[in-house]
């Protein structure tokens, strides 16, 4: 979801929907009626187009690359649910194995060997997992690894990053240069500290002027919510060793990395290891899912064997279980990495030309399957640079793909995502409709 206030309360959100290329009546007379009953319509609020304005659409089904709306329309869709479809939509495999738990129970309230089994599948993909936990959102990861960062070091303060999104707890909104929300008391707000992504002096001076106060660092080692940010060259070692010589945990917050990039994660293309991971999204093939897992010693200090609490009804259910299980085993195989890099390399290929014809700039970036195709002057590399990315321009573009059938996520800023479902005549045809949204942009 798109997570900084600047594009959330777009003070004139653009509404560049142009003539409907397609008939979606019924999708028109659903929202109408869905937002007597849901606030705005949406159970998400990026779900409404807040940020490019116009109507969303609903959808009835997805399979494998594409999505299928109400009023029987087709789409190729890179929204990829803001993450989890990285084998696509409802992949087989998955859908079968989650069909099977669910006749067996779809939760039980107790052990179940499928945690078992996935939590061994999480250790042996990420190394820097030993011992790991299963909650039902990044959301919960996050909330969670960070109350056991404060409750195992003792210490109040975290430390994030300006345009780096965590979920909605109340710890990671607490800030308003960033997602900022009502109802955070003011004390949460003294107790998260911001500094900018990729400025490791701004780090320094922060841990520095907090001396034995900061728990943890928190940080999307790539962002994807105010673009998509790789981080500088050795950046994220050189978090690693700010971190040390302070004392402070670091929280990698991999729930859109963690799988995507690689099978062990950023971590696992970056070589850098962190104290704690949170996973969620493509850990699961589509099934609702959160983990966060490190280091034995720290891990062991949550109940029953130590003092910091976490507990959840749905928490390692079997058939959330059953879809991670059987993602995890797809992705084992090297092949869907090669596959997702190959067709996210031919779409960037593709889209670079028709940049070059292109009368305003634009910045391709991507990592792996996470790419967005960003209307600014110069390449993005922090939250105040993506300040000067034209909301407007990308509401045309994504109203025009949209009306041609290409699902894009409905945000300026958030990373799109190649799932391993996509064909390479997927891409020519998704080339082709960018050209023509970008000649009517
Ligand atoms: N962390 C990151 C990096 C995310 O991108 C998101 C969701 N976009 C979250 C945490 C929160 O995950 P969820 O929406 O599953 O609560």
């Amino acid at each position: 979801m798109p997570h900084n206030s600047k594009h959330l309360c777009h003070p004139e959100a653009p509404s560049a929907e142009g003539p409907l290329l397609r008939p979606l009546p019924k999708s028109r007379l659903l929202a109408h009626e869905i937002s007597q009953y849901i606030p705005g319509g949406v159970d998400s609020p990026f779900r409404a187009f807040n940020e490019v304005g116009g109507h969303t659409i609903f959808f009835q089904s997805g399979s494998g690359a594409y999505l299928y709306d109400v009023d029987g329309n087709k789409y190729i869709d890179y929204l990829g649910a803001w993450g989890p479809a990285i084998l696509g939509h409802a992949p087989p495999s998955v859908v079968s194995a989650c069909q099977a738990a669910i006749a067996q129970g779809a939760v039980i309230g107790a052990s179940h060997e499928s945690e078992l089994e996935l939590a061994k599948l999480v250790c042996q993909a990420v190394p820097s997992i030993e011992k790991v936990r299963f909650v039902n959102s990044g959301t919960e990861a996050v909330m969670s690894a960070v109350r056991l960062a404060r409750g195992y070091k003792k210490r109040d303060l975290i430390i994030m990053f300006e345009g780096c999104y965590h979920g909605h707890s109340d710890s990671v909104l607490a800030s308003d240069k960033h997602t900022s929300s009502s109802g955070i008391p003011g004390s949460f707000k003294q107790n998260t500290l911001l500094v900018p992504f990729n400025d490791l002096q701004a780090l320094k001076d922060c841990l520095k002027a907090h001396t034995k106060q900061v728990a943890a660092i928190l940080i999307e080692p790539v962002a994807g919510s105010m673009g998509v940010i790789p981080p500088k060259p050795d950046y994220l070692e050189g978090v690693r060793q700010l971190a040390n010589q302070h004392d402070a945990l670091i929280i990698f917050d991999e729930v859109i990395t963690g799988f995507r990039l690689a099978y062990g994660g950023a971590q696992a293309l970056y070589n850098v290891t962190p104290d704690l991971t949170c996973l969620g999204k493509a850990l699961a093939g589509g099934m609702p899912i959160g983990a966060y897992g490190g280091k034995k010693e720290i891990m062991d200090r949550l109940l029953p064997l130590g003092d910091v609490y976490q507990a959840g009804t749905f928490s390692g259910n079997p058939v959330t279980m059953a879809g991670g299980i059987e993602t995890l085993r797809a992705l084992a195989n090297p092949d869907n990495y090669t596959r997702l890099e190959a067709r996210t390399h031919q779409l960037f290929e593709g889209v670079a030309q028709i940049a070059k014809t292109f009368s305003s700039p634009l910045q391709l970036q991507r990592v792996g399957s996470m790419f967005s195709i960003l209307f600014a002057p110069k390449p993005v590399t922090n939250f105040q640079e993506s300040l000067a990315i034209d909301a407007h321009k990308f509401a045309k573009f994504f109203h025009a793909l949209l009306a041609a059938g290409i699902n894009l996520p409905p945000s300026a800023v958030d990373a799109a995502c190649v799932s391993a479902a996509h064909s390479t005549a997927d891409i020519d045809e998704t080339i082709k409709l960018i050209s023509q949204a970008l000649k009517s942009s």
